[in-house]
C-alpha cells in the first residue's frame, strides 16, 4: 500500500468490509503507532470495529458545508467559539455577513479584522490542529496542509454535505447518539429532522436542557405558582411525550454548575417564589448587570427547577447530564465548574436519605480529570463521561485514559464527542477514542492487569454497551 508523506498508510478509498489484508486493518493508525507492541495491534484492529455510541454530542446543520480554513478554525476550537463575546453584542455578526465596504467600516471601528486574524494564528498553531489537519489529509488522500484538507472537504460539501457527514460516521462506526438540544444556534425542528436523517443508519436519540424551558418562561410576566405549572407541563411533554422537538427525550440536562458553583437541591417552594419576584422585579436591569449578579437574582429558581427535573428522572430512572469542567469562556464562570460541586446532587439527599439517581457530569470534569474520576469512583451512581477531553487532548488521551480507568469502574465509562459546529468532531473523537484506548487497554494486557478478552470487553462497554444500559437503549 502506497505511504504518502503525512505519516499515514493511504486509505482514503478504503471500505469496511474489506480488511483482509495486514495493513489494511490498521489503515486508521500512524505510522508511529505501528508494529510496535503486537498486543496493541490485536486490541486495536478488535476496538477499531466496535459500534460507537455518543453519549453526549450537539447537532450539526449545514451552515458549515462550505467553509475556509480561518472559519473552521473559529468553528473548531472551543476558544474560537467565543469571538462575538469580544466585541459589543452584535457587532461580529453583523461584520460576518456584510459586504467588504461595510467591514472596512466596522474593521476601522472595532479592528475586528486583525483582531481574529491574531486569534485564529493562535488556534492554527495547537498541536490539535496540526493532527487534526493530518488526519483529514489521510481520509482525503490529500496534501496535509490545512488549505489542501478545507479544500477538499469544501468539494464534499458542494457535492453532498450529508452523505460526507454520513461517511465520517461510517468512518468511526457511530450506531447511536444522545444529541442535547440545548445548543441549537437558533435554528428548529427541521434542521434537526434533516441532521437525523443525514446520518441514518446511525440511531439519533435526544436529551433536552432545562435552560431551553427557563428560557421560554424567565420573561414572562405571571406569578410563581404559574410558573411553576408552565414548567412543569413542559417538562412532563419532553420526557414523556414528544416535547423535544416532536420526540421524547431520554434523560435531561442541566447547564446550571457554571453558573452558582456548588448546587445544592432546594425543596423550599418559598424561596423559589422570592426568586422569582427578583427577577420579575430585575428584567429591565438585568441584561447591563454583571454575569455573578444575574446569576444571583435566579440562583435559588434554578436550584428548585434543578431539584423538580432531578425528581422527574428519578422516578423514570433515567439520568440527567450535568455541565461540569470544560470551558465555554468567556461566557461561563470557569471557577465554578468543580466537578465535586456536584456532590450534594449525586447524594440528592432528603429526609435523611440519599436517593442517589443516575448522574453524569459531563466533559470528563476536564482540566480536573482527577477529580470527576474520583466522585464517580466513590458514589454507586454517579458516571464518567470522556468528553472534550476527548478529542482535544489527542496524543495524550492515552493517559488520560489510565488515569480515568484507575479510580473509575469500567462499567461506568461513558464514550462521549461533544460535537459541536462541525462534523469532524464526531469523526475525530472516534478515530482518537478507539485509537488511544486501545493504547491504554494494551499496558493493562501487557502488565497483566487484564486478559485480551477483559480488554477487548472492557473497550465495548466504554464505547457503548454502557451507553445502551444506561439509556435502556436497544442492545
Ligand atoms: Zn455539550
Amino acid at each position: 500500500m502506497a505511504e504518502i508523506s503525512n505519516g499515514f498508510a493511504s486509505a482514503a478509498n478504503k471500505s469496511r468490509s474489506d480488511k483482509s489484508n495486514a495493513s489494511e486493518k490498521l489503515a486508521h493508525l500512524p505510522l508511529f503507532l505501528k508494529h510496535q507492541q503486537p498486543e496493541f495491534e490485536k486490541i486495536f484492529e478488535a476496538v477499531d470495529a466496535m459500534p460507537l455510541d455518543d453519549t453526549h454530542c450537539h447537532l450539526v446543520t449545514d451552515r458549515d458545508a462550505i467553509t475556509t480554513p480561518k472559519r473552521f478554525l473559529e468553528r473548531i476550537s472551543l476558544a474560537g467559539y467565543a469571538f462575538p463575546a469580544y466585541f459589543p453584542d452584535g457587532v461580529y455578526e453583523q461584520w460576518l455577513n456584510s459586504d467588504e465596504g461595510a467591514k472596512q467600516a466596522l474593521n476601522r471601528k472595532y479592528d475586528i479584522q486583525s483582531k481574529v486574524d491574531a486569534m485564529t494564528y493562535d488556534l492554527s498553531q495547537s498541536i490539535f490542529i496540526k493532527f487534526l489537519t493530518k488526519e483529514m489529509a489521510q481520509f482525503f488522500n490529500c496534501e496535509p496542509r490545512l488549505e489542501a484538507v478545507i479544500e477538499a472537504r469544501n468539494a464534499r460539501g458542494r457535492e453532498n454535505y450529508w452523505g460526507y457527514v454520513n461517511d465520517l460516521f461510517r468512518d468511526v462506526n457511530l450506531e447511536n447518539i444522545i444529541h442535547d438540544t440545548g445548543y441549537m444556534e437558533g435554528v428548529g425542528k427541521a434542521e434537526i429532522d434533516a441532521f437525523e436523517k443525514g446520518i441514518e443508519p446511525c440511531r439519533a436519540h435526544r436529551i433536552a436542557r432545562i435552560e431551553a424551558i427557563q428560557e421560554e418562561l424567565f420573561g414572562l410576566d405571571i406569578t410563581f405558582e404559574e410558573f411553576e405549572a408552565r414548567y412543569t407541563t413542559r417538562l412532563l411533554d419532553i420526557m414523556d411525550g414528544d416535547g423535544n422537538f416532536g420526540k421524547k427525550s431520554v434523560g435531561m440536562k442541566s447547564y446550571l454548575l457554571p453558573d452558582i458553583g456548588l448546587i445544592r437541591p432546594l425543596y423550599d417552594r418559598t424561596l423559589a417564589a422570592n426568586s422569582w419576584e427578583d427577577l420579575r422585579r430585575s428584567h429591565s436591569v438585568r441584561a447591563k448587570m454583571d454575569r455573578e449578579a444575574s446569576a444571583n437574582v435566579t440562583k435559588d429558581l434554578c436550584r428548585y427547577t434543578f431539584t423538580l427535573t432531578l425528581e422527574e428522572c428519578l422516578k423514570r430512572d433515567l439520568p440527567m447530564q450535568i455541565h461540569t469542567g470544560d470551558g465555554e469562556a468567556p461566557y461561563v464562570i470557569l471557577r465554578n465548574q468543580d466537578p465535586f460541586f456536584l456532590e450534594e446532587v449525586v447524594r440528592f439527599d432528603k429526609d435523611n436519605m440519599m436517593r442517589m439517581p443516575k448522574i453524569i457530569p459531563l466533559h470528563a470534569g476536564y482540566p480536573s480529570v482527577g477529580k470527576a474520576a474520583w466522585l464517580s469512583h466513590l458514589y454507586p451512581n454517579c458516571y464518567f463521561e470522556l468528553s472534550i477531553m476527548t478529542p482535544f487532548v489527542h496524543q495524550s488521551l492515552y493517559e488520560r485514559y489510565k488515569q480515568v480507568l484507575e479510580a473509575v469502574p469500567i462499567s461506568k465509562v461513558l464514550y462521549a464527542s461533544d460535537n459541536y459546529h462541525l462534523p469532524e468532531l464526531f469523526w475525530i473523537s472516534g478515530r482518537w477514542g478507539k485509537r488511544y484506548l486501545s493504547q491504554a487497554l494494551a499496558d493493562y494486557v501487557i502488565g497483566g492487569s487484564l486478559t485480551f478478552d477483559e480488554a477487548t470487553e472492557a473497550a465495548s462497554m466504554i464505547l457503548h454497551k454502557n451507553n445502551r444500559a444506561l439509556y435502556k437503549l436497544d442492545p
